[in-house]
């Protein structure tokens, strides 16, 4: 089987040239598929195929989850001082440092999100949560709990062991960051899929662990599709525990296979997140704020505030400087252009969800102030995914575009009357991922923040993430934590000790 080369020359759009790898990332070493399978990833802005990559088959996955297996008995991972796991974190921070670049063109050309945003925002926060986590390595401490004078009983808290991993599009090197850095802090072997429609970047990440001097099987890297490859990490008895981020539907899917072995999991899901703001809040700072809540990363967010409600006295005002907003900030383009706010949809299929969601909006009733299609309209020879940022006024509750995750450039935007009205509407969905509430009133801030049914509340921001402060939802977004120390509950397990003291008791 000749099949693919194993490292193939890329030059980007912005000139920049490297060595990508095509193969799986077992034992340290990239591998080719033992069918041949492949992946094509597109650049959504020209529709051009930038590269094709190995698929894993089952078989592959079962490859990948025995040498993390083997990995997590073997004394260079198993006894290695947690310090030193922490210096390999770090030494792993320092390389997507200092290929900074490297990783932002990958991104920004697989994504479609503009290369300064990938730069700026995706590679901090891969790299800061690999830091933050590397500090963490040497401080997951069990407890000692006294119990009577003859007894004693101590807890440790240890590896769950081999985690098999899936992760979505929109963020490629950041949620292999969220994922991997928990998990290796703890002491943990990782197989980790990346989503079909982004496999490039966290292949040069599978070089940058082996250069940081992970032991060999510790972290192993595929790509492959869902219903194959990820359906069988997440079935393989030999994987300990899952965590996944992506679709509310598919995280259903998981939790089911999950079921057959009660495997440990942890999921990331969907989002259909309210934004608040009462009459008295600084109107200028809510208008930019949830545009930014909405728009930013082509609306290819979980937590994007996809549902406006606004204080019926300056619901009017709003709504204008909203539009006036995007007009003046929603700079449509390629990946490439600094003056870029929003780049193409990540993939033809979620391009034609978020038109079907816009004309479904309008066969609904509702009315569009803004957008309303493909961008531009009727364009003959641009054949990149660019959708229009569009918002709807004239919803109502029932309207499946006000109570469905979209994952695009489309928000809507309704009156509320009262403080009671606007949380009993905002809690009023099968989503609870984050939420923000913009006023002055202190008081009404905290009051609302205890309130809403969400996993994360912002306070006159939104979207605000940090390595060091939980992420997570309630209802059907997610179950469990990421980031922060609640982070790491997902990656140990406590074993209690009892000792007895009086040796004829
Ligand atoms: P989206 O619909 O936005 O593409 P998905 O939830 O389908 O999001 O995908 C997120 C991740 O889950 C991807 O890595 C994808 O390959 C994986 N995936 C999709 N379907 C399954 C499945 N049935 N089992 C395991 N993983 C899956």
């Amino acid at each position: 089987m000749a099949g693919l080369d194993l490292f193939i020359d890329l030059t980007a759009p912005n000139g920049r040239q490297w060595k990508q790898p095509t193969g799986l990332f077992i034992n340290n070493e990239f591998v080719k598929s033992s069918s041949g399978q492949t992946i094509a990833s597109i650049d959504p802005a020209t529709t051009r195929e930038i590269a094709s990559v190995y698929a894993a088959s089952a078989e592959d996955v079962d490859t990948a989850v025995q040498a993390a297996k083997t990995a997590l008995k073997d004394p260079s991972w198993k006894q290695l001082p947690a310090t030193d796991r922490g210096i390999l974190m770090g030494r792993l921070a320092e390389l997507l440092e200092k290929n900074r670049e490297l990783f932002a063109t990958i991104d920004a050309w697989d994504n479609g999100k503009p290369y300064h945003v990938a730069y700026e925002e995706d590679l901090t926060e891969a790299i800061t949560t690999f830091r933050y986590y590397s500090g963490w390595a040497d401080k997951t401490f069990g407890q000692t709990i006294s119990t009577t004078p003859q007894k004693l009983a101590y807890t440790i808290r240890q590896p769950i062991g081999v985690v098999g991993q899936i992760i979505p599009w929109n963020y490629p090197l950041s949620m292999a960051a969220w994922k991997l850095g928990p998990a290796l802090a703890c002491g943990n072997t990782v197989v980790i899929k990346a989503a079909e429609q982004t496999p490039l970047s966290i292949l040069v990440l599978g070089n940058m662990i082996k250069e940081a001097g992970f032991p060999e099987g510790v972290v192993n890297i595929i790509n492959g599709y869902g219903r194959e490859a990820g359906a069988a990490l997440v079935q393989h008895p030999l994987v300990d525990k899952v965590a996944f981020t992506g679709s509310t539907a598919t995280a259903r899917e998981i939790m089911k296979m999950a079921a057959v072995s009660l495997k440990n999991i942890t999921l990331e899901t969907g989002g259909k997140s309210p934004l608040l703001v009462f009459n008295d809040s600084d109107l200028e700072q809510a208008v930019k704020w949830s545009h930014m809540g909405i728009m930013s990363n082509k609306g290819e967010i979980c937590t994007a505030t996809s549902r406006i409600l606004v204080q019926k006295d300056i619901y009017d005002t709003f709504v204008e400087n909203f539009k006036s907003t995007i007009q003046a900030t929603s700079k449509i383009g390629n990946q490439w252009d600094e003056s870029t706010y929003q780049g193409p949809q990540v993939t033809r299929a979620q391009y034609d969800r978020v038109l079907s969601y816009i004309q479904l909006g309008i066969s609904e009733g509702a009315t569009v102030v803004s957008g309303g299609g493909p961008y531009p309209p009727n364009s003959n020879g641009e054949s990149g995914y660019f959708v229009s940022p569009t918002v709807f006024t004239n919803v109502t509750d029932s309207m499946r575009i006000y109570r469905e995750e979209i994952f695009g450039p489309v928000v809507v935007i309704v009156p509320f009357e009262t403080e009671e009205e606007a949380i009993e509407r905002a809690n009023d969905t099968t989503y609870g991922l984050g939420a923000a509430v913009f006023t002055k009133d202190l008081e009404r801030a905290h009051r609302v923040a205890a309130e809403i049914e969400s996993g994360m509340v912002w306070i006159n921001s939104s979207q605000d993430c940090d390595p060091r402060v939980p992420f997570g939802g309630v209802k059907q977004s997610g179950i469990g934590r990421e980031l922060g120390e609640a982070g790491l509950e997902a990656y140990t397990q406590v074993k209690a000790v009892h000792v007895n003291m009086g040796s004829r008791l």
